[in-house]
């Protein structure tokens, strides 16, 4: 699925949080946007998502207009940065969740979803896991779960908003090894968003740098730290070079 956002504008009250954004996201691509707080990442994101509507502008999936649609009909999976997990669920209900959700027409029987959720949970290195709680589990297990989760109702685009930023930096590390590595294994459309330069260019195909709302850049990695189109990105990515 491939995502288009066309002249995206999104303000709240006087402050314009989305300026006029242009992008497209190829089937397939595991894209960053990266950009210092404030930046307007996460508004975008959730206008992606359906979770906010543009004040102006158009999206599109393929070539289809979806900006009027409900989050529930655009077939999208999230991982937020704080773990969504059903505490008193275990991580086998937890991945089922959105499966046994779903209208009774359209839901698997109980095999079907056993057998998805023990695939996932396989995917993810944590099938040992089904049967504990969520608090028995690491942060970054955690992280793991939510995204099996995320990927159990097959979502045509996965959404994630700094999913790492709770972990702390070993654990970050591993698990941007880890997500890239799925990525190529899955390669469903992803939008992934962060402030950490290094995430962005260890784990994405793709880098937009975004300030004030505003794309500043648009790239490979390599583009974007060989050849910083402006001062701005420069010195956002200062500390890497
Ligand atoms: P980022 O993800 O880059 O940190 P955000 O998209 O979260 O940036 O936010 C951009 C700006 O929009 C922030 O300054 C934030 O305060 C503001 N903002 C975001 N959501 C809302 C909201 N629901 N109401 C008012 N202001 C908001």
């Amino acid at each position: 699925m491939s995502i288009h956002i066309e002249g995206v504008n999104k303000r709240f009250g006087d402050f314009v949080a989305v300026d006029n954004v242009n992008l497209d996201i190829k089937t397939g691509e595991l894209t960053a946007l990266l950009g210092p707080s404030g930046s307007g990442k996460t508004t975008l994101l959730r206008i992606i998502a359906g979770l906010e509507h543009p004040d102006s502008g158009v999206i599109r999936f393929n070539s289809e207009d979806i900006t009027g649609q409900h989050v529930s009909e655009r077939g999208v999976g999230f991982v937020f940065q704080h773990y969504a997990l059903f505490k008193h669920m275990t991580v086998f209900e937890n991945v089922a969740y959105g499966l046994t959700v779903k209208p009774k027409k359209l839901r698997p029987s109980k095999a079907e979803i056993a057998k998805k959720v023990n695939k996932l949970l396989e995917l993810v290195q944590l099938d040992w896991t089904a049967d504990r709680y969520p608090s028995q589990l690491s942060g970054g297990q955690r992280q793991r779960i939510a995204l099996a989760r995320a990927l159990a109702v097959e979502p045509k685009v996965l959404l994630l908003d700094e999913p790492f930023g709770a972990l702390d930096a070993k654990v970050r590390a591993e698990l941007r090894r880890w997500l890239r590595r799925l990525h190529d294994e899955i390669h469903v459309t992803s939008v992934f968003v962060t402030h950490d330069q290094e995430e962005a260019l260890e784990v994405a195909d793709r880098i937009v740098v975004m300030n004030k709302g505003r794309i500043e850049q648009d790239g490979t990695p390599e583009q974007v730290y060989d050849n910083p189109a402006n001062p701005f990105v420069y010195e956002f990515l200062g500390n890497v070079n």
